[in-house]
């Protein structure tokens, strides 16, 4: 896909399921590398050609999912195995419009305008949503950042039902409550953002907050004046405060938005767009917002790559397969 994408590009690109099945084996897969989830052997496998235009299911319907038999195992996979969509009732065209949709609306897209763009159920819109979340999270095994390293926090609108002692802590320092703290990291040399859910601002969640994705004795770190970062600033190689930290970064770090800072973007992204965000599940909208920043530079076929290149092993509920693998 050289040209240009965009999301009526995609849609006319894949007029039904079987070429949205295509689609989506050719950006996980390439050409002839089909992956059997099975036992991971690549390629060579063999596809099973529908009968009649289609396959039954158990319930006698008509489907239109691609099936492979793998050469070595002998087993049957399609590319949805192992994946988000794994086990869907949603078409997968519907998901590869709506992931496209996510990955490109500026502020992110709600699940009610999901369910009604898509004709979704509100639920069935809400749980897609949270596993194209899922996907957007970063690797696990992501090393730690070094070099010059942002730090500073911010306060997003929520329900702080999972802190311990939430009236004592979901408060921002002008005493707004349910407000739920976000630590921001910024990698400023490759211009990656890492944020999360933190309990507090105290020195000691923000110390284990940060050396759990910043390599100090490495680092030059950058974060305002306040008192809890002094301590942390000693463990790094450097330490330097300026106010207003991130909001000094974008002005010159960041070739979109000049106007605004790097948090505003955040809150209008998350409080802006969803309603009530409860603090359980605001680490994927935080996931969310930061795939769409960390790619904000790559186009909108690279960055769909990059996204279907994550969506397996990322399901909400799910196991390694065992054995061979
Ligand atoms: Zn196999």
């Amino acid at each position: 896909m050289a040209e240009r994408l965009s999301l009526p590009k995609l849609a006319a690109k894949i007029p039904d399921e079987v070429s949205a099945y295509r689609l989506l084996e050719e950006m996980r897969w390439g050409e002839d590398r089909q992956v059997c989830p099975h036992c991971a052997s690549i390629g060579g496998h063999y596809f099973l050609k529908p009968k009649n235009g289609g396959r039954k299911t158990r319930t006698g319907a008509i489907t239109q999912r691609r099936l492979w038999k793998c050469r070595e195992c002998r087993k049957q996979f399609t590319v949805l195995v192992g994946t988000i969509f794994h086990r869907t009732k949603i078409p997968v065209r519907t998901w590869l419009l709506v992931l496209f949709d996510m990955m490109s609306a500026k502020n992110g897209i709600s699940a009610r305008e999901v369910a009604r763009k898509y004709e979704l159920s509100e639920e069935a819109a809400w749980f897609a949503c949270h596993r194209i979340r899922e996907a957007m999270k970063r690797d696990p095994l992501a090393g730690l950042l070094s070099g010059t390293v942002i730090a500073d926090e911010t306060w997003i609108g929520g329900k702080p039902r999972n802190l311990k002692n939430p009236k004592r802590f979901a408060q921002d320092h002008y005493g707004n409550k349910n407000k739920t703290p976000v630590l921001s990291l910024v990698d400023r040399e490759n211009g990656e953002v890492r944020s999360k859910v933190i309990p507090n601002v105290r020195r000691n969640t923000l110390r284990a907050a940060i050396e759990a994705d910043v390599d100090l004795p490495a680092t030059n770190l950058h974060t305002d004046t306040a008192m809890a970062y002094t301590q942390i600033g000693w463990r790094a190689a450097s330490h330097e405060t300026v106010n207003h930290t991130m909001s000094e970064y974008v002005r010159d770090g960041v070739t979109t938005n000049h106007a605004e800072g790097f948090f505003a973007q955040l809150k209008r992204s998350i409080d802006g767009t969803h309603h009530a965000v409860s603090t359980e599940h605001l680490p994927r909208y935080l996931a969310e917002f930061d795939f769409r920043y960390n790619t904000r530079k790559l186009s909108d076929t690279d960055r769909m790559a990059r996204l279907l290149g994550q969506v397996h092993g990322r399901r909400l509920t799910y196991r390694p397969l065992t054995g061979r693998a």
